[in-house]
């Protein structure tokens, strides 16, 4: 069974993403701890921007880049989604 969780963003229209229910983690360098990490692609689809945007907020450290141990970079969910 593939489960899925739903988060609803409001943002300046709504919409509704789907990610899947279990996400990679690593270790983010800005919260020291084991995070979950999503891709650019569903970054940039969480904050309904581009990924210039993106980079933007990776740049002002407000989104957390992570680099996994295989090289792929990678974003801290918890920088993109307050708990
Ligand atoms: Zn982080």
């Amino acid at each position: 069974m593939r489960r899925t969780v739903r988060l609803k963003l409001t943002t300046t229209s709504e919409q509704t993403i789907v990610l899947p229910h279990s996400l990679p983690l690593a270790l983010c360098p800005v919260c020291k701890r084991v995070v979950e990490v999503l891709t650019v692609e569903q970054s940039t689809m969480v904050l309904n921007t581009e990924e210039s945007a993106l980079g933007d907020l990776i740049a002002d450290r407000i989104a957390h880049l992570v680099q996994t141990e295989i090289g792929d970079k990678v974003v801290c969910k918890d920088s993109l989604i307050p708990k």
